[in-house]
């Protein structure tokens, strides 16, 4: 099963992404994730993706559609993948159907997490992520208790640069803009399942877990 979670920024995209890699085995294949990576790293990638990254710009389709295509070669994806913030742009989705097609495999369904600005806003200025595994936390409504992977303590929480209000501002204009008209682009070709985001961890992804059980059942796909 092959999955895309389409939501604004700070909806809780990584999170449930990272839940469904555990729950079914899926790779989670986040670019923000992988930008973070890279810029890192101090890679040629990771350097231009810095410049967008910090005005809360989206990077070139071009550069994200080859950074997807070359990850999609390294990763195992048998048991399907989840993308998380990709394809931001029609041009990213219309590529992403390409690759897939090129793969013989394509997307099962695409999760559209909604959240209000207002709550988007609070949860961003909250944030905490991970250096070591770039799991998010949020300081109140998420709160480090353990590693799920038992590997720290919670020593490696930081707030991203990008979850600076000024940024935060750009990059909901960005998604209003270039992301948001995904949601009529999924709905025409009858992909979209639209789940209430502002539950707890817990409920939004139980309402996931309904979901998708609803679709394998109704399509016969695993
Ligand atoms: P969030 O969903 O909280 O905004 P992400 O980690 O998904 O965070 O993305 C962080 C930043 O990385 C984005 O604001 C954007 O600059 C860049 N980015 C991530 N995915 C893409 C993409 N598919 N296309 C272009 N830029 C991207």
């Amino acid at each position: 099963m092959n999955l895309i979670l389409l939501a604004g920024p700070g909806s809780g995209k990584g999170t449930q992404a990272e839940l469904l890699q555990m729950q079914f085995g899926m790779v989670h294949l986040s670019t923000g994730e992988l930008f973070r990576e890279n810029i890192k790293r101090k890679t040629e990638l990771g350097k231009l993706a810095k410049t967008f990254i910090e005005k809360g710009q989206l990077v070139p389709d071009s550069t994200t559609i080859d950074m997807v295509r070359e990850r999609l070669m390294q990763v195992d994806t048998e048991r399907g993948v989840v993308f998380d913030g990709f394809p931001r742009t029609i041009n990213q989705a219309r590529a992403l159907d390409e690759i897939l097609q090129s793969r013989g495999t394509m997307i099962d369904a695409v999760i559209y997490l909604t959240v209000r600005e207002d709550e988007i806003i609070k949860r961003l200025s909250g944030r905490l992520v991970c250096k070591d595994c770039q799991l998010p936390f949020h300081n109140e409504h998420n709160p480090f208790e353990s590693c799920p992977y038992e590997r720290c303590q919670g020593e490696y929480l930081y707030q991203r640069d990008d979850d600076k209000p000024e940024t935060v501002k750009a990059r909901l204009r960005v998604y209003q803009n270039q992301t948001a008209p995904l949601i009529a682009h999924y709905t025409a070709r009858d992909m979209l399942i639209k789940i209430d985001g502002e539950g707890s961890v817990t409920e939004v992804s139980n309402l996931i877990q309904q979901a998708l059980r609803k679709l394998i059942e109704s399509q016969d796909i695993a």
